[in-house]
């Protein structure tokens, strides 16, 4: 066999165990040896639409079973997969889809309308059963052994960026590996697991530390479409889940639901909570449930592991990020770039086998996310206990987390700004009860010129996702800005939070 890659997965499983179930959606069940024959019959399907070695295969849709059928599908063509957020608006998926240059787009009939705007030159795919369904069932079932090796690209992920133009991160067939490693062992994975996905499948997380460790050790995946706080509770207990992800806004609504304390709960071996400031009385209420509850932290870059904190851990280092991943190495250095010592703040930088190759056509933007070779900034700032704990205290980059989901303001503001009469404009983060943070705009506007809220939100609707869409706006005679003609916002956040 030639093909090192992640595609092979379901193929290598049918040898250990063909008839366990591998994953659950919409209460059908499909074994390995079935997921075998879609993913096989897929990638000959993919191949009679032209997709060859290097292509890029894009999908938009809710959480389905289809993320994985792709990403294993174009892996065995040596295809690259690039799982979209379904919550674009129509200029952002067809940015993404262009800068990778996809030639297929896969996409769900809820999303048609964004799709057929979008899609340009891509040929498209609907999720269904005249579309997806009937290309799988005519399609080949021989086996496919084109030759993908672990530095060949698995996946690009699109994440916005200080610049304002979403740059697509490679994570190679070996990153995929080393990540699923990190969460197998950090998380002692095991092939019992039932492990339920309700976070979104085009995050590196739900796909890297859910979906793929599960389905490399056997267990099963349990796929909800969205995240429901009282569906996904009736489904942890009805599927006996031992093992789910989530970021701290949806284990806050599970635990604060009505059915949280009639649900059991006793199938759950541990669960993860990552990709936003964890707030201790989170952690506390699981553990004090019984529920083992681990704390993580990483980028998109790094696939997403870079620390984690165990659940034997979360007593004694409670509001730390926790210690690096097995494979992976964290340091914390100065704006001199000078490894700091325990108790000093610092950025922190990730470096292993985890982290991204680059960002997809954009040599400049990967050169400047690496220092000292193969260290990549974080962008975030941390300080490290004598233990080796870090704990993350603040963000260099200039970007808002609300309910999980990034905004980076740099983009907003763009949109903003091209609204007729708009003169300047700062977009930042002010604490929110249950998103953590919430966006602010403050704008400042033409002499006869005025703007509501509602205005901006009609404004921004068809250009931007609905979670980037500033929650509240303040008119401004004049944006705050220092000597050197940058923004304050500081100064915002403090008049304003
Ligand atoms: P993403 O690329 O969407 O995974 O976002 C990565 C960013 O999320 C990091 O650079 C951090 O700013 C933030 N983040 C992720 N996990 C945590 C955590 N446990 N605590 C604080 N911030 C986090």
């Amino acid at each position: 066999m030639r093909n090192l890659g992640t595609g092979t997965w379901p193929f290598r499983r049918v040898r250990l165990s063909p008839d366990k179930t591998a994953i659950t959606f919409r209460g059908r069940t499909t074994t390995y040896r079935e997921l075998d024959d879609r993913v096989t019959r897929l990638a000959h399907a993919l191949r009679s639409l032209g997709v060859r070695s290097g292509d890029r295969v894009a999908l938009l849709s809710a959480n389905h079973p289809a993320y994985l059928e792709t990403l294993f599908a174009a892996g065995l063509l040596g295809a690259i997969f690039v799982p979209l957020n379904a919550r674009l608006a129509a200029p952002e998926v067809e940015y993404a889809l262009r800068d990778s240059g996809a030639a297929v787009l896969i996409h769900s009939p809820a999303l048609d309308e964004v799709a057929r705007s979008a899609a340009g030159s891509a040929t498209r795919v609907v999720l269904d059963d005249a579309g997806y369904e009937a290309l799988i069932a005519d399609a080949d079932s021989s086996r496919i052994d084109e030759p993908v090796s672990h530095d060949d690209p698995c996946f690009i992920m699109y994440t916005s960026g200080t610049t304002g133009r979403p740059k697509g991160v490679v994570l190679t067939h070996g990153n995929i590996v080393f990540s699923v490693m990190n969460a197998v062992i950090d998380l002692d994975l095991d092939s019992y697991e039932a492990a339920l996905v309700c976070a979104p499948l085009f995050h590196t997380a739900a796909l890297d530390f859910v979906a793929l460790p599960t389905l490399l050790k056997g267990g099963n995946v349990v796929i909800e479409e969205g995240f429901e706080p009282g569906r996904v509770l009736q489904v942890l207990e009805r599927e006996r889940i031992t093992y789910t992800f989530g970021v701290p806004t949806m284990f806050d609504a599970l635990s604060t639901h009505p059915a949280w304390e009639t649900t059991d709960l006793t199938s759950i071996r541990r669960v993860i909570v990552a990709a936003a400031p964890v707030p201790p009385r989170t952690l506390r209420t699981y553990t004090g449930r019984g529920i083992k509850i681990c704390q993580g932290y990483g980028l998109t870059e790094t696939g997403p592991g870079a620390l984690i904190l165990t659940p034997d851990d979360v007593e004694r280092k409670l509001g730390t990020a926790g210690v690096p991943h097995f494979f992976t190495d964290v340091r914390i250095v100065d704006a001199d770039g000078r490894e700091v010592g325990p108790g000093e703040r610092g950025e922190i930088q990730i470096c292993g086998p985890n982290v991204m190759r680059e960002y997809w056509n954009r040599p400049d933007a990967t050169d400047d996310a690496f220092t000292d070779g193969r260290w990549l900034r974080s962008g975030d700032i941390g300080v490290a206990d004598a233990d080796g704990f870090v704990t993350v205290v603040d963000r260099l980059k200039d970007m808002i987390i609300s309910g999980g989901e990034n905004i980076y303001p740099a983009e907003v503001e763009a949109a903003i700004l091209d609204m007729p009469g708009v003169t300047g404009c700062a977009v930042f983060g002010v604490p929110h009860e249950k998103w953590g943070e919430a966006g602010c705009a403050a704008v400042a506007l033409d002499d006869g010129y005025d703007l509501d809220h509602e205005r901006l939100v009609a404004f921004l609707a068809p250009r931007l996702a609905k979670y980037k869409i500033p929650r509240t706006l303040v008119v401004v005679d004049e944006i705050p800005r220092n000597a050197t003609g940058k923004i304050r916002k500081d100064e915002l956040r403090r008049l304003f939070a």
